[in-house]
């Protein structure tokens, strides 16, 4: 035999026969009047709405030099077509992105090209019409902006910036997505995604320090609105009260427990989502960003540390600094903004968290790599540390530990089918296909590795996840928080350890 490893053979990566349209009826329900209103946007389809449309393509074309760049580069190389979860998993093929990237490619060369306006069809150049709005307002919706695509176009076009300016022009004439327009809209009026008022949410943690106290006979606090905390936290408002979310926040407050830092929520700023970053509108992601740095000033506080949500990471991280920027009032000594991850890896490098490991080995573990995070952000001061943190972190609290499939994870990773403004029940359909991807990596680690539970540190994976995993014949409780894990593994200080007691 030649000097040489041969291959291990692995599930063929099939490229699906197409279904031409099988899709096109999947769609969002529509944003009424009293949910645009909010935002600034028009409550129904405006008229002229046609010219309309085609200047805001033209406003943002003159405000975003890439955007441009991303019409104009394509050379249809094919790369791309194969990459996106939403058409492994409906095999339609206006969801391979470059076919995505065309609905509005087309009205673009018709419009604001030499060929396209004097010889339309040569160059596949389309009017804007009634029936393209419909095609946008479906397959716009049909993209997570995961921006996986975008890894593997040898000119970086990144669809997911496509997607958020197709959804802006939309918006602009009054054809709004329900689910994104109403969460922003109660942002505003409550300060967060779900409408918990601050009375709720004050006796959420409030029961929230019973149970741990119940669990562990320590009187862990989780502070609201404390002026002169050290820390402002700010969470995903599924942390305060969805599963297995709300573990998460437990182990949030068990590990600033144990660093003996203050810190505190707000009720002003009870949301780290931003899903203005989902509907493209840098306007409404600054209007809702804010919040965050009106409650860090008032509180007085010296840092601000983020927990675990994916799309909240990528605003922080990458649009923080042009939309509510500078933070010369923050702490030079910190970094700006930093999550839960950095700060608990910092303190387990420290040795400074009493961990016993075997408190989960009744799970084998993999992690699902959250695409915001993976691909639009990093932790720490190495490059991927955005993948090595969360993973050093499960690694320091649990002894079993499996990797998925390389080529799926990390800046490949798949998205669990329901961002970018799809975690709603009207796209279950496309968001049960959408994750078929990454569920057919996890059986196979399900099979051959005997993995129980993924975890994941984005809060709408994990909600999403908590849905689909039935569809495929697996339990909703396998999804778990990083931070549960930190949770369930840390003794804290004067903690009588009863599994040692046994
Ligand atoms: S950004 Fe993600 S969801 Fe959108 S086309 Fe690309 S791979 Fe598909
Ligand atoms: S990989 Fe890039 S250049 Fe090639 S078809 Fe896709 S978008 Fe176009």
């Amino acid at each position: 035999m030649a000097d040489f490893e041969t291959p291990s053979l692995k599930s063929y990566p099939m490229i699906p026969a197409l279904t031409e349209d099988v899709m096109k009826d999947s769609a969002p329900f529509i944003a009424k009047p009293d949910h645009n209103a909010p935002l600034g946007f028009p409550g129904e389809l405006v008229d002229n709405w046609e010219e309309k449309a085609i200047a805001k393509m033209g406003d943002l074309l003159g405000k975003y030099r890439g955007f441009q760049v991303y019409l104009d580069s394509c050379v249809k190389c094919g790369a791309c077509t194969d990459k996106c979860h939403y058409f492994l998993g409906t095999t339609d093929p206006k969801n391979m992105p470059v076919a995505r990237q065309d609905l509005l490619r087309s009205v673009y060369r018709r419009y604001f090209t030499f060929a396209g306006k004097y010889f339309p069809k040569l160059v596949g150049a389309r009017d804007m019409s009634k029936e393209v709005l419909d095609e946008w307002y479906s397959y716009f919706h049909q993209c997570s902006q995961c921006r996986r695509c975008s890894v593997y176009c040898p000119y970086g076009i990144d669809t997911a910036e496509i997607s958020m300016a197709a959804r802006e022009i939309m918006d602009t004439v009054g054809v709004g997505q329900k689910y994104c327009n109403e969460i922003i809209a109660k942002v505003y009026k409550i300060g967060n995604n779900l409408g918990l008022p601050e009375k709720a949410l004050r006796a959420t943690l409030l029961d929230l320090e019973e149970d741990i106290f119940d669990e562990t006979g320590i009187n862990v606090k989780l502070p609201l609105d404390v002026k002169g905390a050290d820390i402002l936290f700010i969470t995903p408002s599924a942390d305060f009260f969805a599963e297995p979310h709300i573990d998460g926040l437990i182990g949030y407050a068990k590990v600033l427990h144990e660093a003996g830092v203050s810190w505190t929520f707000s009720s002003h700023a009870s949301e780290a989502g931003n899903f203005g970053m989902f509907i493209g509108s840098y306007e409404n992601m600054q209007q809702v960003a804010i919040r965050i740095r009106e409650a860090a000033e008032d509180l007085g506080v010296k840092r601000i540390v983020h927990g675990e949500c994916g799309h909240a990471w990528r605003v922080a991280y990458s649009f923080w600094n042009t939309l509510i920027g500078p933070f010369d009032f923050l702490d030079p000594n910190y970094p700006v903004p930093q999550h839960i991850c950095e700060f608990t890896y910092d303190m387990l490098k420290r040795d400074k968290l009493n961990i016993d490991k075997s408190r989960n080995d009744d799970k084998t573990l993999t992690f699902h790599d959250s695409c915001n995070v993976a691909r639009a952000t990093r932790m720490g001061d190495k490059p991927g540390g955005q993948f090595d943190i969360p993973r050093a972190i499960i690694k320091a609290v649990c002894n079993n530990y499996v990797e998925m499939e390389a080529g799926t994870t990390k800046e490949a990773t798949f998205c669990c089918g329901g961002g970018g403004g799809l975690l709603t029940d009207d796209l279950m359909e496309i968001r049960v296909k959408g994750a078929m991807p990454r569920m057919a990596t996890l059986t196979e680690v399900v099979k051959e590795e005997g993995v129980t539970h993924m975890a994941a540190i984005c809060a709408i994976c994990k909600s999403q996840f908590s849905k689909v995993l039935p569809y495929y014949k697996m339990q909703m409780d396998m999804i778990v928080s990083v931070h549960q894990l930190v949770s369930n593994a840390l003794i804290l200080t004067g903690q009588v350890d009863e599994e040692d007691d046994d």
